[in-house]
């Protein structure tokens, strides 16, 4: 974690009728300030070390971070092993546990619990047909820092922008390209989104800019990431009648399968939330969510909506 003071986030308004629903909005919630406040724009322009033509609300405790920082924390925890030259080919349950199979049948591991934290292939590893995801491609673009100016925050709204070093990382693009190679055209799409909502020259910066980070993010339906244990849906089916007639009857469960997945665009935040919320799952132990937001949560809600539109059908 970085020992520097945060950089803090402006998310900027898009104009001045989202300027007035956010100040409404911080007078009823009346946060501290130290936690966020609006700007005008010239506090904001004060803020980000730029002259911007919008203010924003201002968060002081945000922070831009590599996620290799914390990532190698994590797998400097005693007994974290990372394995990445084993695709999970298949997963099937077996005497007390879960059996993880190459495709050339070996077993890659054997454990009283699974969790599939593999984004866009959980689905299929879960044999699961309700755990429809979207794949949403995304690339980043590193402009050279003095093309755009001092910029000493990071600052979010249609674009989004990042000091990092002698670059600015902007993005990131939502886009349907299957491919991982980086694109020209998204860099100037990127570069020209961020220009509309902070002024400049969008040719001028696309020069010398380079492609930054390119990857897919996985998405459910409702657009909330799936956390908790997965659901039997084979068993499921078989019980749909009883299921869909009364809510309040359990979504039966695979024994010690978990999921983590369908992060979107917040990797950082619903992983520590994953993190948190597994081991109490797991251990029986009390849930650090209210019973609403585990609802929102929970692998099994795709499958409940399955089978209530099957019975309607
Ligand atoms: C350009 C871009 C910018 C982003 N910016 C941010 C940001 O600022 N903040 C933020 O919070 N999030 C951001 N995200 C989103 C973030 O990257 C994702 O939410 C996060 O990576 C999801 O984590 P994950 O572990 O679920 O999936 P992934 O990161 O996709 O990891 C899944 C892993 O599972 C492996 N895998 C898949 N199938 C198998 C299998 N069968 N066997 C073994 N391994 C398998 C894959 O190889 C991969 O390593 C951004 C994404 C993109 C593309």
């Amino acid at each position: 974690m970085p020992v520097r003071a945060p950089l803090g986030k402006l998310l900027m308004d898009a104009g001045e009728r989202e300027a007035a629903s956010r100040a409404a909005m911080l007078e009823r919630l009346r946060f501290p300030v130290s936690f966020v406040r609006q700007l005008t724009p010239a506090e904001a322009s004060d803020a980000a070390g730029l002259q911007l033509p919008r203010g924003g609300l201002w968060l002081p405790g945000c922070d831009a971070l590599d996620p290799a920082i914390p990532a190698s924390g994590w797998l400097a925890t005693p007994g974290a092993v990372l394995r990445t030259d084993s695709p999970v080919a298949s997963l099937e349950p077996a005497a007390g546990g879960w059996l993880a199979r190459g495709a050339d049948g070996r077993v890659l591991a054997e454990a009283a619990i699974a969790i599939l934290a593999n984004a866009g292939d959980a689905a299929r590893l879960a044999t699961s047909g309700s755990l429809a995801m979207r794949c949403i491609r995304g690339q980043g673009t590193l402009v050279a820092r003095e093309r755009i100016g001092a910029l000493r925050t990071v600052l979010s709204g249609d674009a989004y922008a990042a000091p990092l070093g002698d670059r600015i990382l902007a993005g990131a693009s939502y886009d349907d390209g299957e491919s991982l190679e980086p694109s020209r055209e998204v860099d100037a799409a990127n570069l020209r989104r961020l220009a509309r909502m902070i002024g400049g020259d969008a040719a001028s910066w696309l020069e010398d800019a380079r492609s930054g980070p390119v990857g897919h993010r996985f998405a459910s339906a409702d657009r909330m990431p799936v956390i908790g244990q997965l659901p039997d849906e084979a068993v499921a089916l078989r019980e749909a009648a009883a299921l869909a007639r009364n809510d309040r009857l359990p979504v039966p469960r695979a024994p010690g399968l978990y999921g983590a997945f369908a992060f979107g665009s917040r990797g950082l935040l619903w992983s520590a939330l994953a993190a948190g919320l597994l081991p109490a799952l797991v251990e029986g132990d009390p849930m650090p969510l209210e019973a609403d937001l585990l609802r929102a949560l929970d692998p099994a809600r795709f499958v409940r909506r399955m089978l209530r539109r099957r019975a309607c059908a």
